[in-house]
């Protein structure tokens, strides 16, 4: 049976929810997504980067994830707010709270954005039909426009048949939008798109393919797949090939009490001996320590343990966990923690390297969330190897 598959992601969501917040609480002040502003770090500070800005800042060139100064330089008028993630958890939860209104099958991706399932819904719908609107856009309409009345700010809402094709049609043009993009549209939606907006096809991919002249998601759903495999690497060329002729068939998963952790691991070839440990692991912890740390920033939450794991070249796994004394969400910790407890692992007393054996895969995670709510982006399940392309909060 063909699903009905919702997106919904707020727009520039901690540049609006800190907007919604001081217009509630000075009715009538200026509103922070009317003028050049961004979030920036700590407030005072010119130091941090931005990771939200307002579609006029965008006009200026700023980009998320640039210095605050650089973006300063572009638009001397820049208003610069300070992260609050208090807030940004409460509008999430309110957020999500709406959303489980319309249906039990909620899945949240990240503090911004969620998968919602209204598949068989049609009939409990109908009294939402308009002339203008049939089912299911009558439903995202409601949605999105409730959201704003209740909420004060605004959201885009992709529809489709599976979850990769509505991730895909919530990007298309923002703010404050309801797009389609179901299967028969995908040629003239889908396949046009540069290659490197295909969800889940990373940067390094995306360069790797346009040069061999891959420039379009459509070049890449007409290439064969052991074209792009060779290229790609098996999973990686499976995944674009799967993903640019739209096909995911990933549920919707309703996971509010599922274990919450936030890990990312990586595999290499050749393994990992104990000559090369120090050549070699030191790059790779950082990258996963990044890549874990950024989501736990992104979503607000701090861990309290951190967990570190390897597999062995006779697969098997072993790990170590550490609590800490205070919880984190910096990189640099989750850096030195781990490396230092991937050592004790590998090189201490009765570690890998003792045994005689090399290593194939690291992993770098933590658990115990501070916060109770937020969970590992269940997203990355369906994203090729390494090659994972990050959802930036916008
Ligand atoms: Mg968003």
């Amino acid at each position: 049976m063909s699903r009905t598959i919702f997106h919904i992601d707020v727009n520039s969501a901690f540049l609006s929810w800190t907007a919604v917040k001081r217009l509630s609480e000075e009715p009538g002040s200026l509103d922070l997504r009317e003028v050049p502003s961004i979030i920036g770090g700590r407030e005072g500070s010119t130091r941090g980067i931005v990771s939200a800005k307002s579609i006029p800042a965008k006009k200026y060139g700023i980009v998320t994830g640039e210095p605050v100064i650089s973006a300063m330089k572009k638009c001397p008028n820049l208003v610069i707010a300070e992260l609050d993630f208090q807030t940004y958890r409460n509008y999430s939860h309110a957020f999500m709270d709406i959303l489980r209104e319309y249906t039990p099958l909620v899945q949240q991706a990240s503090i911004d954005e969620a998968y919602l399932d209204l598949t068989g819904t049609e009939e409990l719908y109908r009294h939402l039909e308009t002339e203008e609107w049939k089912f299911p856009l009558s439903v995202a309409y409601e949605i999105k426009n409730r959201i704003y009345r209740e909420l004060g700010f605004t959201v885009n809402v992709g529809i489709s048949e599976n979850k990769l094709l509505a991730k895909m049609a919530s990007d298309f043009e923002k703010p404050n939008r309801v797009h389609t993009l179901f299967v028969d549209e995908i040629p003239k939606k889908m396949w046009t798109l540069p290659i490197g907006e295909l969800f889940g096809c990373g940067k390094r991919s995306a360069e790797k393919l346009m040069s061999v002249g891959i420039m379009t998601i459509g070049d890449a759903a007409h290439t064969d797949l052991s074209v792009l495999q060779s290229f790609l690497g098996e999973k990686g060329g499976a995944y674009i090939h799967r993903s640019a002729n739209g096909i995911s068939d990933s549920p919707v998963r309703v996971e509010r009490d599922a274990a919450k952790s936030y890990s990312n691991e990586t595999t290499f070839n050749p393994d990992i001996t104990a000559q090369d440990f120090d050549a070699r692991v030191p790059q790779i912890v950082k990258w996963l320590s990044e890549s874990v740390g950024r989501r736990l920033r992104r979503d607000g939450v701090y861990i309290s343990t951190i967990e570190v794991s390897v597999k062995t070249n006779e697969f098997k796994r072993r790990s170590r966990q550490k609590k800490l004394p205070d919880s984190t969400n910096s990189t640099k910790i989750l850096q030195q923690e781990a490396l230092s407890m991937l050592r004790e692992l590998c090189m201490g007393e009765g570690g890998v390297f003792s045994e005689g054996l090399g290593i194939r895969l690291i992993g770098v995670g933590g658990s115990g969330i501070e916060d109770g709510t937020y969970r590992q982006m269940s997203l990355f399940d369906f994203v090729g190897e390494s090659d994972k392309k990050e959802s930036t909060g916008e």
